[in-house]
C-alpha cells in the first residue's frame, strides 16, 4: 500500500501545483486586467457623456453664456434647474454619472453635491482644470481629478463665446463608485476563475485516483502470480480500459496462462503435469465435488520403445495423451501425466459405474485405434486401475488405491479395468 499512496501523493502534489502555479498566475493578471479595463470603460463613458452633454448645448444654444450671480443665460435663454436636468437627462449613462456647468470657473448648474447633501453651486474648479480648460482652450480628461473635495474620473469641455473660454461642461463619475465597479468585476472573474480552477483540480483528482487504482490492481495481481498463485484475475473494469494500462493487463494475463502451462503441463503431451493436476483437484475439493480417480498405465511400453525407437514411443505417448484428453473432455473431466507413461485421469461427479463404462469405451477406442510410425503399425493396450472419491477423503488416498487396482490388472494380465468393485476385461 505504500507505493499506492506515494504514487498517488505524488501525482496530487504535481497537479495541485501546476494548477495553483497556473491558477495564481491566470488571476492576477487577469484580475488586474479586468479591474483596469472596467475602470477604462467608465472613463470613457464619461468622456462620452461630457461630449454629448456639451453637443445638446451647442444644438440648443446659440447665444453667449452668461451669469448674474443668481441666473445664467444661454443668450436670453434662461437655463434653470429644470432647464439643466433637461438636458443632462437624456444622455444614456449610468446613475452615478454627475454633470455641471460652469460659468468661468463656477459650479453654476450641477449635480455634484457637497458633504452635507446640498448641491454644490457655487463651488470652484481646481486650478489644473482652469488652467487647462479656461487659460488654454484644451479638454480636460482626467482619471483623478478632485471635485469639490472628492476625487472624480471626469472630463471638462470649454464653452466659447468668439476666442475666449467663458465656461465649461463638466461629466464625472466619483471615483470610489468606479473603483467599487472595477473591483467587483474583477471579483467576479476572481470567483468564476477559482471555481474552475477547484472543479478542474478535482476532476484530475478522480482522473489520477481512477488511474492509480488500476496500476494498483495489476501490481497486486503480478505479486500474486510471483507466489505461485495462478488463481488470480485483474478486475473486469482494469482489463476493459481502453488504453496502456488495458494492454498492460491483457499482457498480464498472458503472462499468467504462459506460465500456468509452463508450471502445470506437460511439453511433450500438453496434459496436465501432477502440479496442474492437483491444482485442479484442490478446485475441486474446495468446491466440495466428489469425482472418480483412474490411474492408466502403457503396457509394455519399454519394449515398445526397444522396437521401435525412443521417437515412436513419443509418438505413441502423444497420440494415447489425446485420446485421453478427449475422452476426459467428454465427461467434463481432466487428464494428466502422472510420470513417464502413466496417467491420471479425473472424472468430476461420477460414481464407479459410470466412471467403469467410461474408461471401458476408452480401452475400446484405444485398442482399435491405428498407432503408424515410420510406415509400422504399433499395437497399444492400456491398464486402468479405478477408485472413487466421495470429496472429503484425502485426494493422495485414492491415488494410490487406483494405483495398487492398476498394479492388480498389471499382475493379472494387462490390457484390462480393475476398479474398487468390479474387474472389466
Ligand atoms: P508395464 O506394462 O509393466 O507398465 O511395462 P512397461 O514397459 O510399460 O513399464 P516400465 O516401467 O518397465 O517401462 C516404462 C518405460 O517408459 C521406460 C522408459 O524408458 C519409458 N519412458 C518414460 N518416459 C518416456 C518418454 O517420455 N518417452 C519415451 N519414448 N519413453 C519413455
Ligand atoms: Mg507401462
Ligand atoms: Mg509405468
Amino acid at each position: 500500500m505504500r507505493a499506492h499512496r506515494s504514487i498517488v501523493n505524488r501525482i496530487m502534489f504535481m497537479i495541485i501545483l501546476t494548477g495553483l502555479v497556473i491558477g495564481a498566475v491566470i488571476i492576477t493578471a487577469g484580475s488586474r486586467m479586468i479591474y483596469r479595463a472596467t475602470e477604462n470603460g467608465i472613463h470613457t463613458e464619461v468622456s462620452m457623456a461630457a461630449r454629448s452633454f456639451g453637443n445638446t448645448y451647442l444644438a440648443k444654444y446659440d447665444g453667449v453664456l452668461t451669469y448674474d450671480g443668481a441666473v445664467c443665460r444661454a443668450g436670453d435663454v434662461v437655463i434653470d434647474e429644470n432647464e439643466f436636468s433637461l438636458l443632462t437627462s437624456d444622455i444614456g449613462c449610468s446613475e452615478d454619472v454627475d454633470f455641471t456647468l460652469f460659468y468661468g470657473d463656477t459650479r453654476v448648474l450641477t449635480s455634484v453635491r457637497n458633504t452635507d447633501g446640498s448641491l454644490a453651486v457655487g463651488t470652484k474648479a481646481a486650478a489644473e482644470v482652469c488652467e487647462a480648460v479656461l487659460e488654454s482652450g484644451r479638454v480636460y480628461d482626467s482619471h483623478r481629478v478632485l471635485v469639490n473635495d472628492r476625487y472624480y474620473l471626469g472630463c471638462y469641455l470649454p464653452i466659447r463665446a468668439g476666442e475666449n473660454v467663458v465656461g465649461m461642461i463638466f461629466a464625472g463619475r466619483p471615483l470610489d463608485s468606479a473603483e467599487a465597479n472595477a473591483a467587483a468585476a474583477a471579483w467576479r472573474f476572481i470567483g468564476l476563475a477559482l471555481g474552475t480552477l477547484i472543479v478542474s483540480l478535482a476532476a484530475c483528482m478522480v482522473g489520477t485516483r481512477r488511474i492509480v487504482t488500476d496500476l494498483v490492481n495489476i501490481r497486486d495481481y503480478l505479486g500474486r502470480l510471483a507466489d505461485g498463485d495462478f488463481n488470480v484475475d485483474v478486475p473486469a473494469k482494469t482489463l476493459k480500459r481502453k488504453d496502456e494500462i488495458g494492454q498492460i493487463s491483457a499482457s498480464a494475463v498472458k503472462v499468467r496462462q504462459n506460465l500456468r502451462d509452463m508450471v502445470e503441463r506437460d511439453p511433450l503431451t500438453s496434459l496436465y503435469n501432477r502440479r496442474g493436476c492437483r491444482s485442479l483437484i484442490d478446485g475441486l475439493s474446495k468446491k466440495g465435488i466428489g469425482y472418480t480417480v483412474v490411474m492408466g498405465d502403457i503396457d509394455f511400453f519399454k519394449k515398445i520403445n526397444d522396437t521401435y525407437g525412443h521417437a515412436a514411443g513419443d509418438y505413441i505417448l502423444k497420440e494415447i495423451s489425446a485420446l485421453l484428453r478427449g475422452c476426459t473432455k467428454d465427461n467434463n473431466g481432466f487428464a494428466s501425466r502422472w510420470g513417464g507413461e502413466e496417467f491420471l485421469l479425473i472424472l468430476p461427479r461420477t460414481e464407479l459405474k459410470k466412471a467403469q463404462d467410461i474408461i471401458s469405451a476408452l480401452l475400446d477406442r484405444i485398442r482399435a485405434s491405428e498407432f503408424v510410425s515410420d510406415g509400422t503399425q504399433i499395437p497399444v493396450t492400456m491398464t486402468f486401475g479405478i477408485a472413487e472419491n466421495g470429496g472429503k477423503e484425502d485426494f493422495e488416498a485414492a491415488v494410490s488405491r487406483a494405483d495398487e487396482l492398476l498394479y492388480k490388472g498389471k499382475t493379472s494380465g494387462r490390457n484390462r479395468i480393475v476398479s474398487e468393485d468390479t474387474v472389466a476385461v
